[in-house]
């Protein structure tokens, strides 16, 4: 009697011992993480034409299937959105967890496992969207999963939005959701894609986190002149012009300009770089040979480079149809990244005066552009706690970055939403050999999967859960 009231009170104890300190039965989870991932995968939402529809399904009966209220929101039938919300005791407010279901097209003759396969092999699962983007994806999936079954005390709304259209046609996905349901994702922190744990000869070495994006802006550039016979050359000639214009364009420098992301990012990099690195990232902090610091990196580590300024790279050229003809048109398109604060008219008088030339027109062109915003704030709860989850999961220093690219969270940020994005860990080896994002032969790592689920539901039980 006694024993059974002792065993009775220790029952009690465990019940009452609040769920958020228990861990979920991570074996299971990586089980049933792996499930719904291939089966994420095996979808096809290549965009264009996207046809995100039935992966919406799929996600809307795994989380009603549980109990969890989910929405859809289309703009395009074929293209809905998916928001699922647990409710806290509104204390704080919401955070928003996104991931887009809207992959880039393949080629399915380069792959060596289909496609839409999600074939897994020796450790890793290939799959177009198996890093950009479905394990956001599923990590969504899984936290809001667990946060039901746990039933984890919440201080604000946990939103997960499953977005369509990410890869070049926001006008389905999320610049609708901001334009047409802002109060089903408004939030005062948003986590998506954009960031991970980068992994060298096996050695972790560091994490970045995305807390700031450039606006990606097409310009053409359109030389005009008189056609003729090719045996005349003409001065006038509109391959001539443009080519020149191309040259001048290459030459000219857009000027360095630092912000909170960007200058943090260097000064942390500096911490856990060779000495001679180090000193250069040093060195553009405060200005010294700063010319020949971007030269170098403008050689040796590009991507750096055009973090510094707004990068502007022509990689269409068009002219001509005969060999015997002197064409009257000819022209050539930019892609421009621009720095979050560029003041883009501005720059467009800036390339017509390194131009220099009447016979050349310089017309900013339509483009899936997205709205520029001020970087994420770095003292934020959420950035603490993402860098103390950082520390704990893989030991290694947090860098605040740029990315050169873009995501859906400019959206947000453009409405004071502070938006991290955060991702798996992966080996900085496997992009150049043609296994990173948008490659023929995406994969991720297994463990990494795994492990970021675990990383992700850490943080979002530490920043949403109570008494914290
Ligand atoms: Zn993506």
């Amino acid at each position: 009697m006694k024993f059974s009231l002792f065993v009775g009170s220790i029952l009690t104890l465990l019940l009452l011992t609040p769920q958020t300190t228990s861990q979920p039965d991570w074996q299971r989870i990586d089980e049933e993480t792996m499930r719904h991932f291939q089966a994420l995968l095996r979808i096809d939402t290549s965009d264009p034409p996207g046809q995100e529809a039935p992966a919406v399904e799929y996600l809307k009966s795994v989380l009603e299937r549980e109990g969890i209220e989910t929405r859809t929101f289309a703009f395009d039938p074929k293209r809905p959105n998916l928001v699922a919300r647990i409710r806290g005791n509104g204390k704080k407010r919401p955070i928003l967890i996104m991931g887009h279901t809207d992959v880039v097209n393949v080629d399915p003759t380069k792959w060596t496992y289909p496609p839409f396969s999600a074939t897994r092999n020796a450790g890793y699962v290939y799959g177009r969207g198996a890093v950009d983007d479905k394990d956001n994806v599923v990590a969504g999936l899984m936290v809001m999963l667990l946060l039901k079954r746990m039933q984890t005390p919440l201080d604000r709304d946990v939103i997960f939005l499953a977005e369509s259209g990410e890869e070049g046609s926001v006008r389905f996905g999320i610049d609708f959701m901001v334009k047409q349901h802002w109060k089903e994702i408004e939030a005062e922190y948003c986590f998506a894609e954009g960031g991970n744990v980068v992994r060298t000869l096996g050695k972790v070495l560091l994490a970045q986190v995305e807390t700031s994006e450039k606006i990606p802006y097409a310009v053409k550039l359109i030389a005009r002149g008189p056609s003729g016979h090719g045996s005349v050359p003409l001065r006038t000639n509109a391959i001539v012009h443009l080519t020149q214009a191309v040259a001048r364009i290459t030459a000219f420098q857009t000027p360095m300009r630092l912000n909170e992301t960007t200058s943090s990012f260097l000064e942390r990099l500096a911490t856990i770089s060779t000495p001679e690195d180090a000193m250069r990232y040093k060195n553009l902090l405060i200005g010294k040979e700063s010319d020949a610091i971007q030269e170098y990196f403008a050689v040796n580590n590009p991507r750096i480079h055009s973090m510094l300024r707004t990068s502007i790279s022509p990689n269409i050229i068009k002219g001509g149809y005969r060999v015997n003809v002197i064409p009257s048109e000819a022209e050539a398109t930019l892609d421009i990244r621009a720095l979050p604060d560029e003041d883009f008219p501005k720059l467009l008088d800036e390339l017509r005066r390194v131009i220099n030339d009447p016979a050349v027109e310089v017309v900013k062109v339509e483009r899936d552009t997205r709205p520029g915003a001020k970087p994420s704030r770095l003292d934020t709860e959420a950035f603490r706690l993402i860098e103390e989850a950082i520390k704990r999961h893989y030991d290694v220093t947090t860098l605040p970055m740029m990315s050169t690219g873009a995501t859906d969270m400019a959206y947000l940020r453009a409405r004071g939403v502070q938006c991290y994005g955060i991702g798996p860990l992966v080996d900085s080896e496997d992009g150049p050999k043609g296994y990173g994002a948008h490659s023929d032969q995406e994969r991720i790592l297994e463990e990494a999967l795994f492990k970021f689920i675990r990383f992700h539901w850490d943080i979002v039980v530490n920043l949403a859960g109570t008494g914290h």
